[in-house]
């Protein structure tokens, strides 16, 4: 199961029309939100597709995502 957290920075293997392939994760659930780090276009993909077209984690937004993944709270 793909680990992620709102606030990750993750890289994609196909960029973006507008050329970037970095994205930051905006919001989490069955589909992910996603906002384009170079154009701020956000988009919601289904989890398992992110899966597939991930290429690595550009940052992480917790140094730890293992140890209290179910207590994020964050009320934008
Ligand atoms: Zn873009």
């Amino acid at each position: 199961m793909l680990n992620v957290s709102i606030n990750d920075v993750v890289r994609l293997k196909k960029p973006h029309p507008c050329g970037s392939t970095d994205w930051t994760v905006v919001r989490i659930g069955a589909d992910i939100g996603l906002r384009c780090n170079g154009c701020e276009r956000r988009i919601l993909i289904p989890r398992r597709t992110l899966e597939k077209r991930l290429k690595t984690f550009v940052s992480r937004a917790q140094a730890d995502p293992d140890s209290t993944s179910s207590s994020a709270h964050v009320d934008a």
